[in-house]
């Protein structure tokens, strides 16, 4: 496996999942762009500002890898499905009340899909690279993710999807050959937890997929599979069980899991299963307004460590912090940090 940036990592390292909460100066910034009064070059000082301060966040708190916090993604999906070529965009149908899964457009395709220039990770990780000399993860979504709001229709013959998700495990394994020529060593894909979702994909055929995704790039891969994070609100059942223990047959060194907001249920899936994979734990929960303590995040890593190895752990948050706002975000990273010191006091 190779080192993150040479550096090597103690016992427990921590991170974020991936996205990290926008600056409200930065959604201000956004909204003074929609109504014209600011233009591109603008918007993009603002962004590389915003990166910055979510660098320096995360730095700050004392985080072992970081990212870049998906900032130049609103709502960690919508700027990568921008990218894409062939698609027709079908306006949402709910706009009215709560904001949520259903109020977000849906896309058809009129042909089959491309990524013309990419999905625009290489560039995120390059200016990233310039900002900090610590590990660094890269987070792209994967193909059953993307294809979330898609539904297929020109170009794919029956509306079927299984080539449509091939077509987009393709770009995406292009975009992931070309961070790690760009010098990307530790890359995290993020899926649905499938089981349920349209497109229903057997976990045989979830892995497959997902293999194909990360054929012969050369780096520490990681997949995080997630319950939905939009507004806070999770999107399927909460459950791991349908998948294990299918989904260790996915090619990744290691798995982000949630399990703080579920009060740290299916853990024994963990030793049952795991074998000799690393699992980056969820022990923060994003979802909740209430900020962990220290010790509170100490007493679910203890609750981990019932169930992995320390040299198999990573510490994470259950998902990211696209739905959070800024200061909750940066003291639940404090509090991931101060609890990872505690429990490493406890198993030197
Ligand atoms: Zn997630």
């Amino acid at each position: 496996m190779p080192h993150m940036n040479g550096t090597e990592l103690g016992l427990l390292p921590t991170m974020g999942v991936g996205s990290y909460a926008s600056p409200s100066w930065l959604l201000a910034a956004r909204r003074v762009l929609r109504a014209g009064d600011a233009g591109p070059a603008d918007m993009e000082e603002a962004v590389q500002d915003a990166i910055k301060i979510a660098v320096w966040d995360q730095e700050e708190a004392g985080l072992d890898i970081l990212t870049d916090g998906e900032i130049r993604r609103q709502r960690f999906l919508w700027n990568v499905v921008e990218k894409l070529a062939g698609l027709k965009l079908i306006p949402a149908q709910r706009k009215l009340g709560v904001t949520s899964y259903d109020s977000a457009p849906r896309f058809e395709t009129v042909e089959r899909v491309s990524a013309p220039s990419g999905f625009g990770l290489v560039e995120e990780y390059t200016y990233v690279r310039t900002l900090t000399e610590k590990p660094l993860k890269v987070c792209c979504p994967g193909p059953l993710t993307i294809c979330l709001p898609i539904t297929p229709k020109g170009g794919y013959s029956g509306g079927d999807y299984m080539p449509l998700l091939y077509d987009l495990a393709e770009l995406v394994n292009r975009e992931l050959k070309q961070l790690v020529a760009a010098g990307a060593t530790f890359i995290q894909v993020d899926e649905p937890s499938a089981a349920g979702r349209t497109p229903y994909l057997p976990v045989e055929d979830a892995v497959k997929l997902f293999n194909k995704t990360v054929e012969g790039v050369n780096a520490k891969i990681a997949l995080h599979i997630c319950f939905g994070n939009n507004q806070g609100r999770p999107a399927m059942k909460r459950t791991y069980k349908p998948l294990f223990p299918g989904i260790l047959e996915a090619k990744a060194d290691q798995f982000a899991l949630e399990y703080a907001n579920r009060e740290m249920a299916e853990l024994e899936l963990w030793s049952r299963y795991g074998g000799d994979r690393e699992l980056a734990a969820g022990v923060v929960d994003v979802k909740s307004m209430y900020l962990e303590t220290p010790e509170d995040v100490a007493e679910r890593i203890r609750a981990v460590l019932q169930h992995v190895a320390p040299e198999k752990l990573y510490l994470t948050c259950d998902c990211g912090f696209s739905a959070s706002s800024r200061g909750l975000a940066r003291a639940k990273l404090h509090a991931l940090v101060e609890g990872a010191r505690i429990v490493r006091g406890e198993v030197r």
